[in-house]
Order: C-alpha cells, then sequence, then structure tokens
C-alpha cells in the first residue's frame, strides 16, 4: 500500500515521478503529491488520484531534476490534501514520502511537540520527519546520518524517501517491512514501490533490503547498512515487458487480467508440468519434497484472496498428499501462540509477497523450525526473501486491485506440488496421477471456452446490478470459490455478498432468502453433486433467484435454475480453476455496470503492506 516513486538525473523528474505514480496508483489512490528540488522545495499535492494533481499543478513550475512522488492509502489521518505526502519539516528544508505505520510515532511526538515542533497533519509519517530533523540539528549531521539514527529508534514498517533543500543532488531511501527497488541508467537513478515505474527506462535494478539506507545521486548509488558499514548493490534484470503494464485495449486492467488466464496459467505450468510422460519439475519444491512429505502437517498461510487459494490447496492436499492442512490468515495466526512444531512445513500464498501479515506470520514460523515455501508472483519479493524455497505463480504484473490471474496461478501452483508430493509418496495411484496431469494441462484451453460465455455474463450482470445482497454457495472444492465470488463481487460493485458452503445455508442464511436475493450456485460436477441439486431445491422453494455455475451436460441444475453459466467439464481437483472465471466476470460487470472504478475500488489498495 502506498506507491513511491523517485528520480534523479539529466532528465525533468516531473514526468517521470508523475507516470510512475500512475503505474502505482494500484497501492493507493487516496491522494497523491510529489516534491521537486530546483532550488528549493516545491510541493504540490492533493486529495484523490494522480490525476487530480496533475490538473492541480497546471500552470506551475514543475521543473527540477530530483523529484519523489506518493501515492497514499491512508492509515494515520483521513485522505485530505493536508495529509497527504510529501510532508516537509519543520524548518522547511526536508520533503519525505512513506509508505508504511510508524508505531512508536505517539511518543516521539510527544516529546517534539515539548520541544516546540508543530504538526501540520495527522499522519505518522510527519513526525519521523521532524524527529530526523530534530536529530539533524541537534547532531549537526547530514541527513543520511539523521535517518539512521532515527531510523534505530523506531517500530513499524517503512519505506522513505527524502529530498534536502539544501543538497538537491541527492535522495536518501531507506526501507523495513515495505518494499523499496532502484532502476539503474546511464547517470541516472529511478526509485519505486515496485519495477513498474521503472521498467520503460532500465532493466538493471537492486532491490534494498531491510535495514538498509541508500544514497542516490545521479551517478552514484550507496548502500549502508544500520550501522554506517558499506553493503554491495546486488544488481538483477527486470524480467518484465512493458506492454505487461498497459492495458492493451482492454477498458480496464482487471478485465486484461481475467482475459489473460488462459495465458498465464499456462506460463505457470509451462516447462514444469510434462503431462505426456508424468513429470512434474520445481526447483524449490524438489529439494524439500522429503521434508514436505513427512510433514506433520502443512499450514497454509496467507491473507484475502490468498487464503481462498489455500482453501482450496487445503481439499487437494489432504485428499492427494493425505497430510494434514491448516489454512491461515496471516493476521490471526501471528498474533496468537501458534503451536508449531520442527518439521511443520508452512506454505506462504501472497500475490506481491510484500503482504505485511503473512511476512511477520512465517518470520515467526520460522524462527520456531518451520520450513517456509512461498507461493508468490513477484519475484525477488521480501517473502521470497524469507522463504527457503518456493515456486512463482509467473502470472505477470497484476494491476487490478481485484486478484483474478494471480489466485488462478495460486490454484496451478498448489495443484501442481500436491500432484509432487503425492506421486513421490505414492499416496496417489499412478493412473489418477497421470489423469490429473492431463486434466492440468488442459486447463488453458478450457479457460478460453469460459472466456467465451463473457457477452452472457455481461447481460447476467444488467439484470442483477441492483440486488442489495448476494449468497453464494459451494460444496468441497467449490466453497471456497464461493467465498472468492462473493469477496470479488464486494469489492467492485460494494453489494454486500456472502459465501457460504452450501448446506451450511440452512443453518442461518437461508433467512435472508426471498424473492430479490440472488444466490449463485458454484455446482460443477462432483461426486457430491446431488447434493447441491437438492440445496439449490431448498432455494427455489423459497423463491430466491438462482444463479448456477455448472458443468456442460448438466440437464438437472437449469430446470432449477433462473440463469446458468456453463464451464466445460473437469476432474473435481482442477475445476475451481475454471468455476472462479465467470464469477470474476460477473464481479466486474456488475462494477462496470454501477459505474464504478473497478480497478481502483474504493477504500483498498494493493499489496498490503501495513499490518
Ligand atoms: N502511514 C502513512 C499515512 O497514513 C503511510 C500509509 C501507507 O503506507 O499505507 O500517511
Amino acid at each position: 500500500m502506498c506507491g513511491i516513486v523517485g528520480y534523479i538525473g539529466k532528465r525533468d523528474a516531473y514526468p517521470v515521478v508523475i507516470k510512475g505514480l500512475k503505474r502505482l496508483e494500484y497501492r493507493g489512490y487516496d491522494s497523491a503529491g510529489i516534491a521537486l528540488a530546483n532550488g528549493g522545495l516545491k510541493v504540490y499535492k492533493k486529495k484523490g488520484k494522480v490525476a487530480a494533481l496533475e490538473e492541480a499543478v497546471i500552470g506551475e513550475d514543475v521543473k527540477g531534476h530530483t523529484g519523489i512522488g506518493h501515492t497514499r492509502w491512508a492509515t494515520h489521518g483521513e485522505p485530505s490534501d493536508r495529509n497527504a505526502h510529501p510532508h516537509v519539516s519543520n524548518g522547511g528544508s526536508v520533503a519525505m514520502i512513506h509508505n508504511g505505520i510508524i508505531e512508536n510515532y505517539a511518543q516521539i511526538k510527544n516529546e517534539l511537540i515539548k520541544k516546540g515542533y508543530t504538526f501540520s497533519s495527522d499522519t505518522d509519517t510527519e513526525v519521523l520527519l521532524n524527529f530526523i530533523e530534530d536529530i539533524k540539528k541537534n547532531n549537526d549531521c547530514a541527513l543520511e546520518e539523521a535517518v539512521r539514527i532515527a531510523l534505530r529508534r523506531i517500530v513499524g514498517a517503512y519505506c522513505i524517501l527524502l529530498i534536502d533543500r539544501d543538497d538537491p543532488d541527492t535522495i536518501i531511501a531507506a526501507r523495513k517491512g515495505s518494499p523499496l527497488v532502484i532502476g539503474i541508467g546511464k547517470n541516472e537513478h529511478f526509485l519505486a514501490s515496485d519495477a513498474s515505474p521503472i521498467v520503460e527506462y532500465t532493466k538493471e535494478v537492486v532491490y534494498v533490503n531491510d535495514y538498509e539506507i541508500a544514497i542516490v545521486r545521479a551517478d552514484e548509488l550507496i548502500l549502508k547498512n544500520l550501522g554506517n558499514e558499506r553493503q554491495t548493490p546486488f544488481i538483477t534484470k527486470l524480467d518484465m515487458e512493458l506492454a505487461s503494464i498497459e492495458k492493451c485495449g482492454f477498458d480496464h486492467f482487471m478485465l486484461k487480467e481475467i482475459f489473460e488466464q488462459p495465458q498465464t496459467i499456462f506460463d505457470c505450468l509451462r516447462g514444469r508440468l510434462d503431462a505426456e510422460n508424468g513429470t512434474i519439475t520445481m526447483g524449490g519444491i524438489q529439494h524439500y519434497a522429503e521434508q514436505i512429505m513427512n510433514a506433520g502437517r502443512i499450514i497454509m498461510i496467507a491473507c484475502g484472496t490468498s487464503w481462498h487459494a489455500g482453501l482450496v490447496a487445503e481439499y487437494i492436499f489432504e485428499e492427494l498428499c493425505r497430510i494434514p492442512v491448516e489454512v491461515e490468515y496471516a493476521s490471526e495466526f501471528r498474533y496468537r501462540n501458534p503451536v508449531i512444531h520442527k518439521g511443520d512445513v508452512i506454505i506462504a500464498i501472497s500475490q506481491s509477497g510484500e503482504t505485511a501479515d503473512t511476512l511477520v506470520a512465517i518470520e515467526k514460523a520460522k524462527e520456531q523450525g518451520a520450513i517456509i515455501l512461498g507461493v508468490l508472483n513477484v519475484v525477488g519479493s521480501s517473502i521470497a526473501r524469507v522463504s527457503h524455497a518456493g515456486a512463482y505463480t509467473h502470472a505477470g504484473h497484476e494491476i487490478g486491485v481485484a486478484s483474478t490471474k494471480a489466485f488462478t496461478a495460486q490454484l496451478a501452483v498448489l495443484t501442481m506440488i500436491a500432484l509432487k508430493i503425492a506421486h513421490t509418496k505414492k499416496s496417489i495411484d499412478d493412473e489418477r496421477y497421470f489423469a490429473l496431469c492431463r486434466e492440468l494441462i488442459e486447463i488453458p484451453d478450457k479457460v478460453s471456452l469460459v472466456l467465451q460465455q463473457n457477452e452472457h455474463v455481461k447481460a447476467l450482470s444488467e439484470k442483477y446490478k441492483d440486488a442489495r445482497d448476494f449468497l453464494y454457495l459451494g460444496r468441497g472444492y467449490n466453497f471456497p470459490i464461493a467465498l472468492e465470488g462473493a469477496l470479488k463481487l464486494k469489492e467492485i460493485s460494494y453489494i454486500h455478498a456472502e459465501g457460504y458452503p452450501a448446506a451450511e445455508m440452512k443453518h442461518g442464511p437461508i433467512a435472508l432468502v426471498d424473492e430479490h436475493l440472488p444466490v449463485v450456485f458454484v455446482a460443477t460436477k462432483d461426486a457430491y453433486h446431488q447434493k447441491i441439486v437438492s440445496n439449490m431445491q431448498e432455494i427455489k422453494a423459497r423463491k430466491g433467484k438462482v444463479i448456477s455455475i455448472i458443468t456442460e451436460g448438466d440437464t438437472v441444475s437449469p430446470t432449477l435454475s433462473d440463469d446458468v453459466i456453463v464451464v466445460p467439464a473437469a476432474d473435481e481437483i482442477v475445476a475451481p480453476l475454471l468455476s472462479v472465471v465467470p464469477l470474476q466476470l460477473l464481479a466486474y460487470y456488475i462494477g462496470v455496470a454501477k459505474g464504478y472504478d473497478v480497478d481502483k475500488p474504493r477504500n483498498l489498495a494493493k499489496s498490503v503492506t501495513v499490518e
């Protein structure tokens, strides 16, 4: 959350920073702001999206070769002009932007108020900034030194960028818990929360580590730890294309990403799954296969949509590998006192690899001897770096705030891991193993077939867009898909929706059913299909509107449904990869029909780097 961009070099900083902020807007859009060093400090900031900032600076002097910019997801203080970053220190010489939360800000703020400091915002950021300024003044030291001293007293998470009116040729940056990438150009440097603002200028980047400070000049990048020791910047090559972060003719990133799924799932399987010969090659996992096979249990740790992927994986791992699985919300797991045994295997699932709660949860489990595997989309992310091993999902950059292609890629990876372990452990027979490998390899083509229902789903969205509530029901492997469908709808259409196990519905939610309530059944064919058909009967008997996701050839469900969306036949283990797609489309089109900005739903942001 919160996007951070910085530029220093020969170009004008303003256009580079603004363009970068637009690419990072998925991380927050409560306000946007920019600070430029050009003989003095120029700071412009505005509540709302980056476009509002651009409008506000029309006619202003935005020259300068050094600049920092911020797009905010508010944690401390309402979204407003005055809480927008960058903040300027009391002395007026330093501007700073921040992604994260300073947990001990209140205590420091009191100390500073006693010294006569005043605050023009409610943010924790402004406190850290003035704390730095106070240290600089008292010690008569360089800004870099003051930052280092200040950060040793800070509790919390941060990525900060600072510019100093009196030293316009330097950007000071530091991180702990929130990401920072530095792009290395020819006599220029680009700083950002992720690589998307950088990729069009350079492919050489340095991922800054926790507790490192970067002193960045046009022609120089110095990295130090908080102990003031020089660190060698580790330069990596970006594996990202510009097209992957553009809309390419689609109205929204979310729609583009839904339509990319045949390709992203294919990319995820490619080079790993050889269905013909029945081999699954996953470097990181291979290394830990023995430990996973012998694990007393597997704990999936995740948040949001990734947590739903974990739930599907629970069913798959228990069925195929016969290993007990628990699925935990990272935020709950980390704050209780969980029992972890040496040899427990933790699978951390996160699109961004930066999810703050997941990161801390796995660090805690690691300390207690667990093996940590990451199922992550962003290469080189923080969770990747603390995991023992893992498998990337290769879904490409996901920009829509509502996760779609990252989810299906997570399912594909988790299914491959389960199959690999089950085959090695011999907990499934060869026939089933080969059959499932074939089922999985056919998924990209089948997702393409599901996407052919696009216009049909769009028409349904018109029909149901005015409903006040939705209920999503599923059983077995499709129960987590019901949860995911409800979450997607809530996120982007602001319609209240609940997901439930279909049979559990009669223990409460059925009281909600009347002729106005659409009930979405995720009812693809499985071993218990007859059971969910009975649940449909129960809803119909109470005049609810039934929308069913069904398998081709199902002739019974349509007779009980007001509307159906048909998906190709597939084994129940891989069916969630198909049944989720129409639910993504339904949520998307309802959000669009209601006139909302589906790529940037209110109050949300992607890559949740705050706890
Ligand atoms: N805590 C800062 C604020 O509220 C930054 C928020 C964030 O990174 O999400 O302004």
